[in-house]
């Protein structure tokens, strides 16, 4: 089954599933790991690790599309020096 990616939502940029990243985190200890990346700015999902490493896996690919494909569209801050403050 496909699933539809969205474009970024910094730059309008086509976004690409990275699927079974390999990450190695220490002496004999890796993990897979999925997550979306814009093509354009870089922009990057929430990457979820597919395999068990220091504790059961965080999710499957679905979770990693489902991650970038969230939006909200309800919320803008200014930074100041306080904080962050919402407008
Ligand atoms: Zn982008």
């Amino acid at each position: 089954m496909s699933r539809i990616l969205k474009h970024c939502p910094f730059c309008a940029g086509k976004a690409r599933l990275i699927d079974n990243a390999y990450n190695v985190v220490g002496w004999n200890v890796s993990y897979y790991s999925a997550y979306v990346q814009c093509t354009s700015c870089g922009a990057k999902g929430r990457e979820i690790k597919l395999t068990e490493c220091y504790g059961p896996p965080d999710g499957t690919v679905d979770d990693a599309i489902d991650a970038w494909n969230m939006r909200i569209d309800c919320c803008s801050f200014k930074v100041s020096a306080a904080g962050l403050v919402d407008i």
